[in-house]
């Protein structure tokens, strides 16, 4: 069984279980709305061997990426995180100066992007070092941007340079750790400024963030609304080669569909805001399930797929 097939799976044995007003499994976060306010959370984990690899990145730096991947989801939900959860496994020889200088990164992380740390839980493991962080964050509710929101006609667009992560890790694996794209791979910044802001934004439909490379990523989205896609393939703001950043992942941009007519003033406010462009890669089709790249508005016959966990 797949990632998704599985996640499936789940989904169909809890339909019987009663929601208590919560949209739950599909989204970055669920989402739980009382008046005029909504509560989102979300959890996510990092595995020692699946993950990281302990003698190849310090201890801080998986402590900042621990919790940079959950602030993530929150952002991208169009919503801004207030608090995380902290659940580790710690085998003996991880259980001292590593855990500490793990604790010293996840909270530097917190302290930059305001979120308290509330609660947690602590065990011993007897192979591997287990992280479990979960985050919860708040909005109005009208801010929500959920996958299944996305139009025909909406543009789709991205927040940030695609590959840089993937780059970095393919030269991690061939031994060269100090590169700036190495760092970028260790050491993600997640876009919470950038998440809230585009929320409070009518003219943006669907978002969600790019963890596994927009190739799977921007199916997501199209399921969930039953739409297609074109993307202009010479539009993708690449970092390195199209496939590494179309397919890599993990590069917790945000990736984005927004009101066609509305784009251009959207586009120019954001660019004011953050200094740096809102990427327009594409457009959402009426045709739905069918993913097309294009080069020069003509669709190629390419088989680009996203980061598959399992
Ligand atoms: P993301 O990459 O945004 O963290 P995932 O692809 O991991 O999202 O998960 C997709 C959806 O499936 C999310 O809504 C998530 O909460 C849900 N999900 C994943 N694993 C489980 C699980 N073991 N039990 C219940 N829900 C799950
Ligand atoms: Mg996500």
């Amino acid at each position: 069984m797949t990632e998704f097939g599985f996640i499936d799976k789940i989904a169909s044995m809890c339909r019987s279980l009663p929601d208590n007003g919560w949209e739950g499994i599909g989204d970055d976060c669920a989402v739980l709305l009382s008046g005029d306010r909504a509560t989102v959370v979300s959890c996510d984990m990092l595995v020692e061997g699946v993950h990281f690899l302990r003698h190849a990145a310090p201890a801080h730096i998986i402590g900042r990426k621990a919790l940079a991947v959950n602030l993530s989801d929150i952002a991208a939900m169009g919503a801004r995180p207030t608090a995380a959860l902290l659940s580790i496994a710690l085998p003996d020889d991880a259980a001292g100066a590593w855990a500490e200088e793990f604790m010293a990164g996840f909270t530097q992380m917190a302290s930059e992007h305001g979120t308290a740390l509330i609660g947690g839980d602590t065990t011993a493991s007897k192979q591997g070092v287990s992280i479990s962080v979960t985050v919860i964050g708040t909005a109005p509710a009208a801010n929500i941007k959920r996958r299944s929101d996305a139009r025909a006609g909406d543009i789709v667009a991205v927040t940030g340079m695609l590959g840089e992560s993937g780059a970095g890790l393919q030269q991690i694996l061939s031994g060269r750790c100090d590169t700036p794209a190495a760092h970028a791979h260790m050491n993600p910044a997640p876009h919470t400024a950038e998440g809230e802001w585009l929320g409070s934004r009518r003219e943006v439909h669907a978002m969600m963030d790019i963890s596994d490379g927009i190739a799977s990523d921007l199916r997501h989205i199209m399921e969930r609304s039953g739409v297609g896609a074109d993307i202009d393939t010479e539009h993708v703001p690449a970092f390195d080669d199209l496939r590494t950043a179309l397919c890599a992942g993990e590069d917790y941009k945000l990736l984005l569909t927004a009101r066609a007519d509305r784009f251009g003033l959207l586009a120019a406010d954001f660019e004011a805001r953050f200094r740096r462009p809102l990427y327009k890669i594409g457009h959402i089709t009426a045709q739905a399930g069918l993913l097309r790249w294009l080069r020069g508005g003509t669709p190629e016959d390419v088989d680009f797929r996203g980061f598959v966990h399992f």
